[in-house]
């Protein structure tokens, strides 16, 4: 696996990071044997940064890579962990949740330390609770080896956040699509710009750029009939110089296996691929969906909507299938759970990290699934 310098942390870290939002499952808890299969892989194979948060699968995979990790030197990979400000009320609540982080993860100390999904609410939370100050001590006192945040904003907002403290990285969800529908392209030349290294989350988009539309997917398979979709995407973010981890999640070891293979041939993008991209962008643009990740950030809805499960059969439409179709699937979310739950109460809105309005898209979802 290639790694890439960090100069400023003197630190070589592997092109290729595994997220650990999604690690396979038995029922709701994560599989541990297969989990660990996945990680072992990992670490025989160069990947040596592992990357969690405080929510992911509930807490557990932090209990998870503690586990997995702990027949493995601490200093031969790269953990690194987040904190969630909304989950603190008062200053103290952030020490308490990085010292039970530490727990979970039996470590003494994070290689990287996240502000985590900050948007214009949570930078508001973090000025008045403190939260750079908090960062630079940890990195101060070497329990945070280096320091810095997810970003789910605006530009403006990098751009006051990038100037806050002397930030080690920025991680932001890059891939083709979001370059210039969510406008990654001016947070990316940004960071380029001050130095800062950037790291790369929903590299497909939740999934969707590894399954796309026919009319894409048709695009792709013109120019090379051989390849995957998901080897688009990759070969598109590692032509981008300050790209210096990407994370990718992995439900199966056969899918991990698939992402170091790709990370470890893909050649350099040529000019005629990245206009196959951009032509693939122009199809994926052209049915309109709902941009929701299935992070499921947004949940539980107190009224019991399933928010990322109706999204999900909304989208299923830009796969081309028929009003009647979509409307089947949307009908195998059980009642109570569908769209016309939502009482507006707004509870999600502020934790969408792709900023959906979620109330007005679930309105919108309702009306045009029943119009036909
Ligand atoms: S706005 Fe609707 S979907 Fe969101 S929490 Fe309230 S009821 Fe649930
Ligand atoms: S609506 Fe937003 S928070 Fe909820 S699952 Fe989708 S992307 Fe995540």
């Amino acid at each position: 696996m290639k790694h890439n310098w960090l100069q400023k942390l003197d630190v070589n870290v592997p092109q290729l990071g595994l997220g650990c939002m999604r690690l396979p499952t038995d029922g709701d808890t994560i599989d541990y044997q297969q989990a660990q299969r996945i990680v072992d892989y990992a670490m025989a194979n160069g990947v040596n940064y592992f990357d969690t948060a405080y929510m992911y699968h509930n807490g557990e995979s932090q209990y998870f890579l503690g586990k997995a990790l702990a027949k493995y030197p601490r200093e031969s990979y790269f953990l690194t962990n987040k904190l969630p400000i909304w989950y603190c009320k008062e200053p103290g609540d952030m020490e308490k949740i990085f010292q039970d982080q530490l727990q979970r993860c039996r470590t003494t100390y994070f290689d990287f330390y996240f502000m985590h999904s900050m948007n214009d609410e949570h930078w508001a939370m973090a000025k008045q609770l403190g939260l750079v100050s908090f960062m630079e001590q940890k990195k101060k006192d070497g329990s945070a080896k280096a320091i810095g945040f997810s970003f789910h904003g605006n530009l403006p907002l990098l751009e006051e956040m990038v100037e806050a403290a002397d930030w080690d990285f920025v991680q932001l969800q890059l891939n083709y699509l979001d370059w210039d529908n969510q406008n990654a392209k001016g947070f990316y030349e940004l960071l380029e710009k001050k130095g800062i290294p950037c790291f790369v989350m929903e590299p497909v988009r939740g999934g969707y750029l590894a399954t796309l539309t026919p009319s894409a997917q048709e695009v792709f398979r013109q120019a090379a009939p051989d390849r995957s979709m998901v080897s688009w995407a990759y070969q598109w973010l590692l032509s981008k110089p300050n790209v210096k981890v990407v994370l990718t999640g992995s439900s199966s070891l056969e899918q991990f296996v698939e992402n170091v293979s790709l990370f470890n041939t893909l050649p350099p993008l040529s000019e005629k691929e990245e206009a196959v991209i951009q032509q693939a962008v122009k199809e994926l643009n052209s049915i309109p969906t709902i941009p929701c990740t299935g992070c499921r950030y947004c949940m539980d809805c107190p009224s019991g909507v399933d928010i990322p499960a109706v999204f999900a059969a909304y989208n299923y439409r830009a796969s081309h299938h028929t009003m009647a179709q979509v409307r089947k699937k949307y009908e195998e979310i059980p009642a109570g759970s569908r769209a016309d739950a939502c009482v507006s109460c707004r509870v999600c809105c502020d934790k969408c990290p792709q900023s959906i309005d979620i109330p007005a898209q679930l309105a919108r979802v309702k009306e045009e699934i029943y119009a036909e």
